[in-house]
């Protein structure tokens, strides 16, 4: 049983800070300390949040309202996705939160009700299925925020289904100076200059201002240098063949029509070599091309951008920078080496279009957290949260190579190469006993797609949202009627009886949620009458 009571966490950017809040707020009795470089800037993006980060508030012991106050955060209620699936598309939403089936439909056909609408009115819009199924969306479109107060939205709860986009630098600084300094959490602004080892792993960090700092275990927190896990010899496992996209063209932007821009969701729209993200903040716009440098170069890329946000509307004379950053898919194959752990960007990362990157800072800290409790740990302990972390970080990739893999777009070679790439790799712990000829098609079928369709109480998932919108169905005319056939699902008759009706009771649920959506209070006046107090 190696013993943990005192804790180093290099660096200061989100992942530092939040491994330290967690850490001060389950184990007040460690000594928690957090190295901050004061000449190595935190990467500044990351500030597009999931719905768990709200729980992780919570487990953390943070009020949410402070995100809001401190941290320039907004409400995010859903991602939209535009042109993935076809270059002209109107995109559709994964939004967050339970959904809201009809009860009587979802009864007997589950989230396969969408499909089979689908099988007989085949023009009905890939987006109807999120549309249909959660009333969070009509707020997206109508881009208002309403907490259901009268129950008039089955199922919404927006007091814990939303995530935010806030400032990531702000973040980051009230962590430090409003949660972890608070509960006495040591700060050392200075660089790490050495790494000094013994039989364990890491004896001690060489600090720039001279000091040598010990502890039991270490915490590496320091970007994509993973400069403390490294030299631990970590081996590095790239994502790069199922996700192309390796660089982003940065940029904030300021606000010309308030009330419209500052979107209650994250919208991702795809261009010829990747794709713009735009997350408004309390006081700007932040947006990104991600792209890949081997379609494009840097300069095209920049051109591709500011036209795009000329379309968007927005000023790009009022724009002062757009950051190159430059970033890499994949994870360590063990997050956890010796007596040193790395959380954030150290330990992973997959291109930001799904929003994994605090979430699986926060998954990582989830399995630190539990094994510490035991006030101590063992290497079965660290094997374990090894692959548990890789499992997870495995799944996410795929889950947002998805996005790539079924699209139908061949405008450029960056998507002609997407419908063409073997994303038969990185295989799940329980795919890799099978065979490898058999393993993408059991993926595709059994994993992203049937066996979730399959379920009728699994309604909120990603891939579902995900798998519709890219029109990427389950049940085609053939398994219809190889189901009715064999009794396994409805008859054909059946259906052709009862799909009308559905279809009439659900376009009547998306009309009364619009409705209701639309004379609720707009995302940036509910802000400013909540959070800053202005009439
Ligand atoms: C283009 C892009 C977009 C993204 N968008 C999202 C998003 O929308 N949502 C999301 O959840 N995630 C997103 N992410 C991921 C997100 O940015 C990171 O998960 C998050 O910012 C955490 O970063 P970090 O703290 O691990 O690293 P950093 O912010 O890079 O911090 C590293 C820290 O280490 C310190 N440091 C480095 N070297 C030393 C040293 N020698 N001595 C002492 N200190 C040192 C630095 O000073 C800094 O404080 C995005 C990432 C990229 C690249």
């Amino acid at each position: 049983m190696n013993c943990s009571d005192s804790i180093v966490i290099v660096g200061g950017g989100s992942s530092g800070w939040m491994t330290a809040s967690s850490l001060s707020q389950f184990f007040p009795n460690k000594k928690i300390t957090v190295i901050e470089s004061p000449d190595i800037p935190r990467i500044g993006v990351g500030e597009s949040t999931l719905e768990h980060f709200t729980f992780w508030l919570h487990s953390a012991g943070i009020n949410p309202t402070d995100l809001f106050r401190y941290c320039d955060g907004t409400y995010k209620l859903s991602i939209k996705f535009n042109q993935f699936y076809k270059k002209d598309d109107k995109g559709f939403h994964y939004p967050f939160g339970s959904s809201s089936p009809d009860k009587q439909i979802f009864q007997e056909l589950g989230i396969n009700a969408f499909q089979y609408l689908k099988w007989k009115y085949p023009e009905l819009p890939n987006s109807y299925f999120a549309d249909s199924y959660w009333p969070a969306v009509a707020l997206c479109h109508s881009n208002t925020i309403n907490f259901n107060e009268n129950k008039e939205f089955a199922n919404l709860d927006l007091s814990r289904a939303y995530a935010f986009h806030f400032d990531a630098i702000m973040f980051a600084d009230y962590l430090r100076d409003h949660v972890c300094i608070p509960r006495n959490v040591q700060h050392i602004s200075s660089t790490v200059t050495d790494i000094n080892l013994n039989d364990d792993g890491i004896e001690s960090v060489q600090l720039k201002n001279g000091d040598l700092v010990h502890a039991d275990l270490f915490i590496d927190c320091t970007g994509f240098k993973s400069l403390l896990l490294n030299k631990l010899k970590a081996e590095w496992i790239s994502y790069s063949d199922i996700i192309p996209n390796n660089r982003a063209w940065t940029a904030r932007v300021p606000y010309n029509d308030i009330h419209n821009q500052m979107k209650n969701y994250t919208d991702c729209t795809a261009l010829g070599n990747g794709w713009v993200w735009n997350t408004p903040t309390w006081s700007r716009i932040g947006t990104g091309y991600v792209y890949s440098d081997h379609y494009t170069t840097p300069d095209d890329a920049l051109l591709e951008f500011t036209s795009h946000l000329k379309a968007q509307g927005y000023k790009t004379s009022e724009i002062s920078s757009y950051n190159d950053v430059h970033f890499r898919n994949g994870v360590q194959k063990d997050l956890w080496i010796q007596n040193c752990v790395a959380v954030g960007l150290s330990a992973g990362f997959i291109e930001p279009l799904e929003s994994t990157g605090l979430f699986t800072t926060i998954t990582t800290i989830d399995r630190l957290t539990e094994i510490l409790n035991d006030d101590g740990y063992n290497q079965f302990q660290v094997n374990e949260f090894n692959i548990l972390c890789r499992a997870n970080f495995d799944g996410l990739a795929k889950f947002t190579a998805s996005h790539y893999m079924f699209t139908q777009r061949d405008d450029t070679q960056y998507w002609k190469d997407c419908r063409t790439r073997d994303y038969n790799t990185h295989l799940l712990p329980y795919e890799r006993d099978m065979p490898p000829l058999h393993s993408h098609d059991y993926y595709i079928s059994e994993v992203l797609t049937k066996s979730y369709f399959d379920c009728k109480d699994k309604s909120d998932n990603g891939t579902s949202c995900i798998m519709n919108g890219m029109n990427h169905m389950s049940l085609n005319p053939w398994q219809i009627t190889k189901d009715a056939y064999y009794g396994s699902g409805p008859s054909l008759k059946r259906l052709h009886l009862m799909l009308p009706d559905i279809l009439e009771k659900s376009d009547r649920r998306i009309q009364r949620w619009n409705a209701l959506a639309k004379i609720s209070t707009n995302h940036y006046e509910y802000l400013r009458k909540i959070y800053w107090n202005a009439s």
